[in-house]
């Protein structure tokens, strides 16, 4: 669609009109907008970010397309800006239109459960014989929708679409965008929600999707649904179900082992499926269901269900050989997926160079346009070097960068030899037959299997979280020092950079250098620096904490010498005794600083003992007067304004009105809240996981372990598991005082914990060798971990070891 078609669909006016370009991309994402002409970039002001402060950076690099809500500054020539009311009302109206102009079926889910699951499934089961173009990963919200209808056009056979909703009102929008022919509903959720004043309303609300449609699937063992299909007032044309009930009109029940019987008034026949398990059949039956009722016959229904693999809802980056990263993401091929893992790769900053192993897009049609497209991303989203496995690819070489290298299979490509990957993102993108994991295998570093996996979007969750408790004005710290509590040092701080947080804090200035040369350039206080650091804080750029007039003399001396100023952060001591300059000592400081003008008061703070326990309110609200008395005097004597601090994440949440200028957030970001009163909001950013090494059967009298510790009182299955005091599980868990889960039940310690491996009793489990074991996540928490150790939630976080590998997961 050209801009100026888009602009006669919308209702808003230009701020600055260049060229009328070919928009072939819509884009909501400030890190997504690579494609300079041919995107449009919606900025919308949501609660948690402000889309329109991301313009300047995207005009600065070349992006010509905007849709804006407000003013925006100085607006370069040649750059579209269109205002209206409302970015996703516009970004709604124009997906609408793209897809009135598609006037083949189009299928709509809703439910409360197994949406993304049952349309990534229909997808796959579908892509056999038709090209469907469906929503990426769970893109099923106001603005999720309207991105997912943009790219239908006319190759396309199929839509299948997902929405979900959390409010009244919500559905109806979505529903114009959609303007689904069929629709699929999977279920509603016994759970009250917060915005519905009763299931029936959330039901009904859900309803407002299918009214009016040709056709809708459902499943009629739940008498709530059957009720809410009868209130409508526009109901579906068609109405067809499944169930395990003689009312349905695909009569379902369970036979022997994994085999099913389907009745319809047709015939009967079997299916085979993966599992007896109840969320898993509901699903799949969606899907068979829709299949069916289309003219399926039941063999190509089993076969479609065979070939299902499970959905990996998010992509992974995980450390690999050599110092690379890499993302694994070898279960399929399209081109919304390959923008999608493009786009996470291109996010990865942690080393310029990007390769892309790649292989062909089978069943996509036509297959130039495609390739071309490919070409395009590769060029766009930076990638340094693509290896291009398989024949089609292959009879576009002319499309791809001269540096690209060609393999016709796998096989092929696997003789290459693996050194040549070093200090670089990899991203592993192939179409299930081409059996890329075995590359995945090959690249990634396999030392140990235990691994911590962090949840970067639970991260940015918990920021969002405390960042609505600050004043619109108030600066924000993140403590990221001891590698961000465990979770990974410059991991974190990229997603921190990114989301403009003002400040990180460090204890080490070596801590700060590994940051400065992982790329982060947001402005770093370090707690305890020492004179052999006074180099590295110079040539990183790095803010000193200082303490005391010792460490003041020389640092002083240091900087003075370099004819630089010295940007220091001064901490008082309030009642914390452990660094920092006393009240006494106030005088003297100020006269100091008087006298030596090179040196900046870049902040000046202090820190609560006890900002977690209620029983010192009293010494906490003590210690931040005499600091605001303390501050003022400073400010005042010196003629200076400077930024003042004093609460971590306890004191966030317990002495709102003591903000000052800025916020120092720590344990809080990483998922826990010391208080326990905000803990409900906070979301579990880290899982520690392992595997089961063996499993045995243990006599009633025998011992397990060293020192005989574990006494067997009764005939026994012991697990050993990976995981030891060297990984991080502390020898206080031995003999029963740890638990660990295993599908979903409680197993205990048994014996002592060992270096590198613990045993746990599994008597009353069903379990395999291999089988993953959670130490810690979001069952059992790290407080409960922490309350079974004597110790507190930081020191578990932070004892999980180098040796432990670190996964990060990113929707
Ligand atoms: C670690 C630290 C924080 C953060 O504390 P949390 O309790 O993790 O929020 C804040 N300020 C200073 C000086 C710290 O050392």
């Amino acid at each position: 669609m050209k801009l100026s078609q888009i602009f006669d669909a919308i209702d808003g006016e230009y701020l600055s009109q260049g060229i009328d370009n070919d928009i072939a991309h819509l884009m909501t994402d400030s890190r997504k907008a690579f494609d300079l002409e041919s995107g449009l970039f919606f900025a919308i002001d949501g609660p948690h970010h402000d889309g329109h402060s991301f313009i300047p950076e995207l005009i600065k690099s070349g992006f010509q397309n905007f849709v804006v809500e407000k003013e925006i500054g100085e607006i370069p020539k040649n750059t579209n800006v269109i205002k209206v009311a409302s970015s996703v009302k516009t970004l709604q109206a124009i997906a609408a239109v793209k897809r009135a102009a598609f006037n083949k079926p189009v299928v709509a889910i809703t439910g409360s459960n197994g949406k993304t699951i049952i349309k990534e499934w229909l997808a796959q089961i579908l892509s056999e014989k038709l090209n469907v173009c469906k929503s990426p990963k769970s893109f099923n919200s106001q603005i999720g929708v309207p991105l997912s209808v943009w790219p239908l056009s006319e190759a396309h056979d199929l839509g299948v679409f997902e929405t979900g909703i959390s409010e009244p009102g919500e559905m109806l929008p979505l529903k114009k965008v959609i303007q689904p022919t069929q629709g699929i509903f999977t279920n509603i959720g016994s759970a009250h929600e917060q915005y519905f004043a009763s299931i029936d309303e959330k039901l009904d609300e859900k309803l407002i999707l299918f009214e009016g449609i040709d056709q809708l699937y459902y499943r009629n063992d739940n008498p709530l649904i059957n009720e809410g299909l009868n209130r409508m007032q526009n109901p579906p044309k068609h109405k067809t179900s499944w169930g395990f009930n003689s009312k349905a009109d695909l009569q379902v029940e369970k036979k022997e082992g994994q085999f099913f019987q389907l009745k319809s008034q047709n015939e009967s026949f079997n299916l085979k499926l993966h599992s007896g398990n109840e969320p898993y059949i509901e699903n799949i039956m969606h899907c068979v269901c829709f299949a069916y009722f289309n003219g399926w016959t039941p063999s190509e229904i089993q076969k479609g269900i065979d070939a299902l693999r499970p959905i990996k809802m998010r992509l992974e980056l995980k450390k690999g050989i050599n110092q690379t990263y890499i993302i694994d993401d070898t279960y399929n091929n399209d081109l919304a997926g390959l923008e999608i893992a493009l786009d996470f790769l291109a996010q990865q900053k942690h080393y310029p160079k990007k390769s892309l192993i790649l292989s062909d897009i089978p069943q996509s049609d036509p297959k130039e346009s495609t390739y071309s497209r490919v070409a395009e991303l590769v060029k766009e989203k930076g990638i340094t070097q693509l290896y291009a496995i398989g024949h089609e690819l292959a009879d576009f070489k002319s499309l791809f960068p001269a540096s690209t290298k060609f393999y016709p299979s796998t096989e092929a490509f696997l003789q290459h030899s693996f050194d040549a990957f070093e200090k670089e993102v990899v991203l592993i993108k192939g179409a299930r037959s081409f059996g890329f994991e075995q590359i995945a295998k090959q690249l990634t570093e396999r030392i140990h299997r235990t691994v911590l996996e962090i949840d970067l979007d639970a991260v940015t969750h918990n920021l969002n979280v405390y960042r609505q408790l600050l004043k619109p004005e108030t600066k924000l710290l993140i403590m990221v020092k001891a590698l961000a509590y465990g979770s990974g040092g410059s991991e974190i701080a990229h997603l921190l950079q990114f989301h403009k947080v003002d400040y990180l804090g460090v204890a080490y200035v070596d801590e700060a250098v590994q940051l400065r040369k992982a790329g982060i350039n947001l402005p770093i206080m370090v707690i305890n620096p020492s004179e052999e650091d006074l180099p590295n804080l110079v040539a990183y750029d790095i803010e000193p904490e200082i303490y005391s007039f010792l460490q003041l003399k020389t640092f002083s001396e240091f900087y003075l010498k370099k004819g630089i100023a010295l940007k220091g952060h001064f901490t008082i001591n309030t009642g914390m005794n452990r660094l920092g300059f006393d009240p006494e000592d106030l005088t003297t400081l100020i006269a100091q600083l008087h006298a030596q003008p090179h040196i900046k008061v870049q902040s000046l703070y202090t820190h609560l003992a006890a900002s977690d326990e209620p029983i010192h309110n009293e010494f906490s609200l003590q210690q931040l007067q005499t600091f605001t008395g303390y501050a003022q005097k400073v400010e005042q004597q010196l003629g200076i304004k400077t930024i003042k601090h004093a609460l971590n994440s306890a004191g966030i949440v317990a002495y709102p009105e003591y903000q000052f200028d800025m916020v120092r957030l720590g344990i809080g970001l990483y998922g826990i809240e010391p208080c326990g009163n905000l803990q409900h909001e906070l979301k579990s950013i880290s899982t520690l996981k392992t595997v089961i090494s063996q499993i045995r059967n243990v006599k009633k009298g025998e011992t397990i372990g060293y020192g005989r510790k574990g006494k067997v009182t009764k005939n026994m299955r012991v697990a050993t598991i990976a995981i030891g005091y060297a990984d991080g599980f502390s020898r206080i868990f031995s003999n029963g005082n740890g638990e660990v889960m295993l599908n979903g039940q409680i197993a205990k310690v048994i014996g002592n914990v060992c270096m590198d491996m613990t045993m746990i009793d599994i008597s009353n489990i069903e379990a395999e060798e291999g089988d993953s074991i959670i130490i810690f996540g979001e069952k059992p928490t790290i407080s409960e971990l922490a309350k079974n150790a004597k110790t507190i939630p930081y020191e578990i976080l932070t004892n999980v070891s180098d040796r432990v590998k670190r996964i990060y997961f990113a929707e």
